[in-house]
C-alpha cells in the first residue's frame, strides 16, 4: 500500500500508527506542517525505510508561521521530500492572502535553488493560483497535487505542467472526484489518506485505507485491482 499523504504526527498515538505501517509495509509520505515539527516527525520513520518525512508549512497557517522560513530553508538539505505546502482560498484563509502566497513563493524557489524537491501540494479552491506560482517556478521539482478538487480546465494545465496527483478514498467516492480522477494521467497516480484529516466511516482515515482507494481507482479506470496497485508502485519508484 501507498500512502503519499498522511499527517501522522497528528494522531494522538503516532508510534502506534507508524509502527503498524511498518508491519504492513506500507509507503509512507508523512507530511507535516510546520518546519519546526519535521525533526521530531521524522523519528516516526527510524524504524522503517519505508516511511519518508516531508517538510511542509501549511497554507492554512503560513501567516502564522511565516517566521519558520529560515529554519525550512536550513533543513531543506536533510529531505528530498516537501509538504504540506500550497495555498488555500477558502474564504476563512483568504484574508491571510499575501502571506500564504510569500510562503508559497520562497518555499518553491527555495527548491529550485536546492536542485528540486517532491512536492505534496494543497490547492484547495485555489488551483489556478497554485498553478500559476509553479509555472513560476519550473524548476522547483516535481509537484504532487493532493486531493485535487479544481475543474477540467485546470487539471488539463497542471497535466500540461507536469503535475502529479495523490487521490484519497473520499475524492473516489464523490461524482466530481471520480470524474478528475478518470482524466488524470493513470501513470502519474498515487494514493493517500490524508489521515487524520480525512474521514473514512465515521472516523480518522488511516494508512491501510489506501489499499480502498486502490479499489475505487480500478473501478473508475476499469481496470483489475491487481493492475493498479502494480501501476501505483510502478508510478512510486518511478519517483525515486
Ligand atoms: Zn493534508
Amino acid at each position: 500500500m501507498i500512502d503519499f499523504h498522511c499527517h501522522l504526527d497528528l494522531y494522538p498515538d503516532p508510534y502506534s500508527i507508524a509502527a503498524e505501517c511498518a508491519a504492513q509495509n506500507i509507503y509512507v509520505l508523512s507530511v507535516t506542517n510546520t518546519p519546526s515539527a519535521w525533526t521530531g516527525s521524522s523519528r516516526l520513520g527510524h524504524d522503517s525505510h519505508r516511511i519518508w518525512t516531508a517538510l511542509g508549512l501549511h497554507p492554512q497557517i503560513a501567516h502564522e508561521r511565516k517566521g519558520e522560513l529560515p529554519l525550512f530553508e536550513n533543513l531543506l538539505s536533510k529531505t528530498r521530500y516537501v509538504g504540506e505546502v500550497g495555498l488555500d482560498g477558502m474564504p476563512e484563509f483568504r484574508r491571510y492572502w499575501p502571506d500564504q502566497t510569500m510562503v508559497f513563493a520562497r518555499i518553491l524557489e527555495a527548491c529550485a535553488r536546492a536542485g528540486g524537491r517532491i512536492l505534496s501540494i494543497h490547492s484547495r479552491r485555489a488551483a489556478t493560483q497554485v498553478l500559476d506560482a509553479l509555472e513560476a517556478q519550473p524548476d522547483a521539482g516535481v509537484p504532487i497535487l493532493h486531493w485535487f478538487s479544481g475543474n477540467y480546465r485546470e487539471l488539463q494545465r497542471a497535466v500540461a505542467l507536469g503535475c502529479w496527483f495523490s487521490v484519497c478514498l473520499s475524492m473516489l467516492n464523490g461524482t466530481k472526484g471520480r470524474g478528475l480522477v478518470g482524466k488524470m494521467p493513470q501513470d502519474r497516480v498515487l494514493t493517500e489518506s490524508d489521515g487524520p484529516f480525512a474521514q473514512v466511516d465515521g472516523r480518522a482515515a488511516l494508512p491501510s485505507d489506501t489499499d480502498r482507494a486502490a479499489i475505487a481507482l480500478a473501478e473508475v479506470w476499469d481496470k483489475p485491482a491487481d493492475e493498479v496497485r502494480e501501476q501505483l508502485f510502478r508510478n512510486m519508484r518511478h519517483l525515486w
